[in-house]
């Protein structure tokens, strides 16, 4: 059982590779992204806090994401936990080391998705969702077989990201470089990190991410 964090900018594709995980090894995954779009869609007080900035793109406070991720954590970790979206500071970062050491919990590699800027504006901007099942679709490269209709389970309620569009984009491209990005460095520094190419395809990212999951 192995505990991985999923780093990289938005786009790279963390969501689609946790999925995968999720299905292929019964992993967990903690996508903290996913716990905020759900507390506004039920329109909770933290939803409502959170609504204006994640619709510009800018990061949450870490006291609001560590305290999700903490209670998610105390729910169970199953076939192993994949971090997604989080973290996404130093602080962010220091406190998940806390957390996992309190409950006696490894942290077994964080892996960096690699893309380039000019790549993710154009996988960002033509980005959907199913609304029922979540599968991952885009206009260009993974359009749905009949428009409108989601391949895998069929319903019309596809739905595209409020913060999928070009400001909030580029918010959220800056909010990475100057927050997150540093994480790269931190991690290293403990040998932590292995680096994927994000840019291939999404199999020959899967396998490249297998292949650090079952290192010796
Ligand atoms: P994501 O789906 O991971 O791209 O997250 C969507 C938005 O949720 C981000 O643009 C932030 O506004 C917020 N968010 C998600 N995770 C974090 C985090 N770890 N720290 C701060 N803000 C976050």
């Amino acid at each position: 059982m192995a505990n991985i964090i999923l780093l990289g900018p938005p786009g790279a594709g963390k969501g689609t590779q946790a999925k995968r995980l999720v299905d292929e090894r019964r992993m967990v995954q903690l996508s903290t992204g996913d716990m905020l779009k759900e507390a506004i869609a039920r329109g909770t007080d933290l939803g409502k806090r959170v609504e204006g900035i994640m619709a510009r793109g800018e990061l949450v406070t870490d006291d609001i994401v560590i305290g999700l991720i903490e209670d998610k954590i105390a729910e169970g970790t199953d076939g192993g936990l994949i971090f997604d979206g989080f973290p996404r500071t130093l602080k962010q970062a220091d406190a998940l080391g806390e957390m996992l050491s309190r409950k006696g919990l490894s942290l077994d590699a964080v892996i960096e998705m690699q893309v380039d800027d000019a790549a993710l504006v154009a996988r960002i901007s033509g980005r959907f969702t199913c609304g029922n099942c979540g599968a991952v679709y885009h206009d260009r490269t993974r359009p749905t077989k009949v428009a409108g209709i989601c391949d895998v389970c069929g319903s019309h309620d596809l739905r595209r990201r409020a913060d999928d569009n070009a400001d909030a984009l580029k918010t959220r491209l800056m909010e990475y470089y100057k927050k997150t990005s540093p994480l790269v460095g931190y991690y290293y520094a403990r040998g932590q990190l292995a680096t994927v190419d994000g840019l291939a395809e999404m199999d020959t990212v899967g396998a490249a991410i297998a292949k650090v999951l079952d290192r010796g």
